[in-house]
């Protein structure tokens, strides 16, 4: 039987975060990943040489004290990553198309509170208003803060209201509603059932500063793999626990891998799905209330997702990144509903990649979408696809072509596509049960799992915890470390990596 301090199950950007932060701890760390290879939604994937993200276009947090500079800075990985910042207005494209309203949002938090006051000049007391209880979120919320970040529950009264019921009291204007919703994209859950806490803490980053990264998820990837050597983590790839076994007291003895090891540890912390680590717990040592809490988890919106590249026969001079939010109306609770009858909500992003000093314009059209789309194929698997399934994709494939020469006609002749993501995909290629993009959705009041589970020595952790998101996703491993190193020691940590 092999002995470590911790074992990490799932190896996207919330397992990679808390086996590094435990490593530089002291401790000995067994990071399990179910695929053959790290990442998860962060890897990107390659056609004809040229790279594609998975699940990882954007953030915001970059900033200098921000809580994903703060992040990078204490896992000593701040200089790997190489923010690419989406700065002009005309980058940060909102169209409301049966509205024909047309907004081009500048970042940094003044400059976005004027331009929406420019766009909406009657709409002024109540745009400050909104901004401002925004802030004032992100202020009360003790998590944003490394140094008192906790797993103890600190909710707000905004936790208790929705996105909905807070833009109903400040303005009638239907499109200052959807543009103040229009993030509801980064987290995949309608206005009506998000708290307007956790809207304004995915939000709050994106207002102050939007960028992508060099080399997308990939530069996060081989950060991680390059600090991993200097620590004792041990990174297993095509793994998973089979059973868990030898239970006394509430804890688990032994946990038995897919290939027959078994390993004892003093903690097991779980980033993958909730219904996952259900499939995985010994379900005589669980409540029945536990279970059925668990099981009651939604999905959040996915995405239908088409890669393309934009041919030239001239080398492309640097673009600039871009990203255009397409909605077909202003009622975004609509928009991310499965029966909506209308045309979807789509972002389109476009980058530049250079490869042997050849560059490439990559575009990625992202169309929300959700398990009931695909429910006809549900038990089927990659590769082996039926023919009605394929006809689906192919038709979706062809409706968001069209829609996207539609934004831009100059792409006519130039536009290929090279791949295409459905919601199953990306439930299968990361072993996700429904292929949402943002785990279960966050809802009002809901109370998700998160820190110590029923069997006292397993935690849970991930993007489905407190936020969704690549900062949602770090912050939650950054609570339950804390959890498992112990405040002190966690505290005397933080403090001298934000400070050396
Ligand atoms: C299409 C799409 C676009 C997105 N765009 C953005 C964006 O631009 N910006 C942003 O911030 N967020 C974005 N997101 C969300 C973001 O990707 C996630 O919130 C975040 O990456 C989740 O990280 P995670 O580590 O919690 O989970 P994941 O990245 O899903 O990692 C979980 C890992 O666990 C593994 N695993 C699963 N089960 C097991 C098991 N039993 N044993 C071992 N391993 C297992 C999986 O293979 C996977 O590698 C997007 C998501 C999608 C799908």
């Amino acid at each position: 039987m092999k002995k470590y301090d911790d074992i990490v199950v799932g190896s996207g950007i919330s397992g990679l975060t808390i086996a590094l932060l435990l490593g530089m701890n002291g401790r000995s760390v067994l990071l399990l990943e179910k695929n053959s290879r790290i990442g998860g939604s962060l890897a990107r994937f390659y056609k004809q040489g040229i790279p594609f993200d998975t699940g990882f276009h954007f953030t915001g947090g970059f900033y200098k004290n921000g809580i994903l500079h703060d992040m990078l800075t204490v896992l000593g990985i701040h200089d790997y990553i190489r923010p690419i910042y989406i700065a002009q207005d005309k980058n940060n494209r909102f169209i409301f198309e049966k509205e024909q309203a047309v907004f081009n949002l500048p970042v940094g938090y003044q400059a976005i509170v004027s331009k929406f006051k420019d766009y909406f000049p009657s709409g002024t007391t109540a745009i400050d208003r909104y901004f401002d209880m925004v802030r004032d979120v992100c202020f009360k919320t003790v998590s944003m803060d490394l140094r008192n970040i906790t797993l103890s529950p600190t909710v707000i009264d905004e936790d208790y209201i929705s996105l909905d019921k807070v833009l109903n009291s400040l303005t009638d204007n239907r499109l200052l509603k959807g543009l103040l919703s229009g993030f509801c994209m980064c987290h995949g859950v309608k206005p009506a059932e998000i708290s307007f806490a956790n809207h304004s803490r995915v939000s709050y980053d994106l207002y102050k500063s939007m960028s992508r990264v060099k080399d997308g998820g990939d530069a996060f990837i081989k950060a991680f793999k390059e600090r991993f050597a200097e620590f004792d983590i041990n990174v297993m790839c095509g793994s998973f626990i089979k059973e868990c076994i030898d239970i006394k007291n509430d804890q688990v003895g032994r946990f038995v891998l897919n290939n027959g090891d078994e390993i004892s540890c003093k903690h097991c912390i779980f980033t993958i799905h909730p219904q996952e680590i259900l499939k995985i717990l010994p379900q005589k040592h669980l409540s029945k209330a536990f279970i059925e809490r668990v099981k009651s988890f939604e999905p959040s919106a996915g995405f239908f997702s088409v890669y393309g590249i934009v041919e030239s026969d001239n080398a492309f001079d640097t673009v600039e990144p871009t990203t255009l939010s397409l909605f077909p109306t202003a009622d975004i609770n609509l928009l991310i509903d499965p029966y909506n009858p209308g045309p979807p909500a789509m972002v389109i992003m476009q980058n530049t990649e250079t490869i042997n000093a050849k560059s490439y314009m990559v575009l990625n059209a992202l169309e929300v979408s959700f398990p009931e789309h695909v429910e006809d194929w549900k038990n089927s698997k990659p590769d082996k696809r039926p023919d009605g399934y394929m006809k689906y994709k192919q038709e979706r494939i062809n409706n968001i072509s069209k829609r996207v020469i539609n934004i831009y006609p100059k792409y006519c002749d130039s536009f290929n596509v090279v791949a295409a993501a459905s919601i199953l995909t990306f439930r299968d290629y990361l072993h996700s049960p429904h292929g949402s993009a943002y785990g279960i959705k966050q809802k009002i009041g809901q109370f998700n799992l998160f820190g110590k589970l029923p069997l006292r020595n397993v935690y849970a952790a991930g993007q489905s915890s407190v936020l969704p998101g690549l900062v949602g996703a770090m912050m939650s491993s950054f609570i339950v470390g804390r959890a498992v190193i112990g405040k002190n020691d966690y505290n005397h940590f933080i403090g001298r990596e934000l400070d050396s």
